[in-house]
């Protein structure tokens, strides 16, 4: 697959509407520019090939690289992406804090990763003035304070490229199915970059439906709660249709078809519900509060789980085969979707 240059990326991507703001494109050349969830070209660029379209996550895939690189293996299409098992998890008795979104699955993986040395420095998504922001990680004790979700759009690849910029090495992120896309490219390094080699360590997806516009729903926010603090966030599992906010001093509920009116375009053309690019993947286990549904995809990822559940920093459940049914179906749903969408954007 040919990888062209900024041109071709403002074309293919942005002019359509279809940036995500991950971030893969900042931070590896002066042109791009992310500022409160917009990314701008604030220079034109006619070199080629470029960093930023071959990892940018809306430009076309190459299964098959992602593939090899993450798994060993070519593509196989499959609706939940290629895994080893899949279990219900939580954070077990050596993590201390009890603020997560669910079950804290993702806060209890790097809080081992970083404890034990797998990773040198984790790559996580915090918050700062309700804005959603990356940060560097280098002591697990800090990893708690980037617990819950903020369902904005973040550059955490930006923070990513910067670490390596900075020479970091086997790094730990957690990020959407569009983030971790782009960093199993990166991983790939398609363009032989030599401070790519060996950057990232470990990467965990988190499912993922759609995010939300970050400027427009700050807005909201700003509008709706006056300026407190948000504490948590949530969308519960359906028939609910509602979107919960709660700051520090109620619990509010949308409706989620306002809600909705937020998702930016790209979100639309994205296939990959389960983020399927990455060493585990997580998200909510409908119908067992407290709990995460957990994805292991790769052989190095399979070895981070059991030592934390080894070491008592995760404990796991059986996944029954009805959820994995009601999971699957749901992946399946988000990619036709993206097909349906992808066909209309073609014509
Ligand atoms: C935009 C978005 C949409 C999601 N949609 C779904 C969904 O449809 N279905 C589902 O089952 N799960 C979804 N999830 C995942 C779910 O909300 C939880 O993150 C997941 O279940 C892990 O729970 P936990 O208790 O282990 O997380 P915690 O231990 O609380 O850790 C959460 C982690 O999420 C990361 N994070 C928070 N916000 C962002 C962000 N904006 N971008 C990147 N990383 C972030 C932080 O780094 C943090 O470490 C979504 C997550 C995001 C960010």
């Amino acid at each position: 697959m040919e990888i062209l240059g900024t041109k071709e990326l403002m074309e293919q991507v942005r002019d359509k509407g279809l940036c995500v703001s991950c971030g893969a494109c900042v931070e590896i050349c002066p042109y791009h520019k992310s500022y409160k969830g917009k990314i701008a070209l604030v220079f034109d660029c006619d070199m080629t090939p470029c960093q930023c379209y071959a990892y940018c996550p809306q430009t076309e895939t190459d299964r098959d690289l992602l593939s090899r690189t993450m798994f060993g293996t070519m593509d196989k299409g499959e609706a939940l992406g290629q895994y080893r098992s899949i279990i219900a998890a939580k954070a077990g008795s050596k993590i201390k804090s009890n603020r997560f979104q669910n079950g804290g699955t993702v806060s209890a993986l790097f809080t081992h990763a970083l404890d034990s040395g797998l990773i040198d420095a984790a790559v996580l998504t915090g918050q700062n003035d309700d804005l959603p922001e990356p940060m560097l990680i280098e002591n697990a004790c800090d990893v708690a304070s980037c617990a819950t979700t903020k369902y904005m759009a973040t550059p955490t690849l930006a923070a990513v490229h910067k670490a390596i910029r900075d020479g970091r090495k086997n790094l730990g992120v957690a990020g959407t199915a569009c983030q971790v896309k782009a960093l199993a490219t990166i991983k790939a390094n398609p363009l032989g970059k030599a401070e790519q080699e060996n950057s990232i360590g470990l990467s965990l997806g988190l499912f993922c439906t759609w995010s939300l516009d970050t400027r427009k729903f700050s807005a909201f926010l700003a509008g709706e709660t006056g300026g407190e603090k948000i504490v948590s966030m949530d969308v519960p599992p359906p028939p609910a249709e509602t979107f919960k906010i709660k700051t520090e001093n109620e619990e509010r509920e949308f409706p989620l078809k306002e809600i909705r009116k937020m998702i930016p375009r790209g979100c639309a053309c994205c296939p990959d519900m389960t983020a399927e690019w990455a060493d585990v993947s997580v998200g909510a286990y409908e119908g067992k509060p407290g709990w995460n549904t957990l994805i292991i995809r790769s052989e190095k990822g399979e070895q981070w789980v059991e030592e934390a559940i080894a070491d008592d920093y995760l404990v796991r459940d059986e996944f029954p085969r009805s959820r994995l049914e009601h999971l699957t179906l749901g992946a399946d749903n988000k990619r036709k979707k993206a097909e349906e969408f992808l066909t209309k954007e073609k014509k």
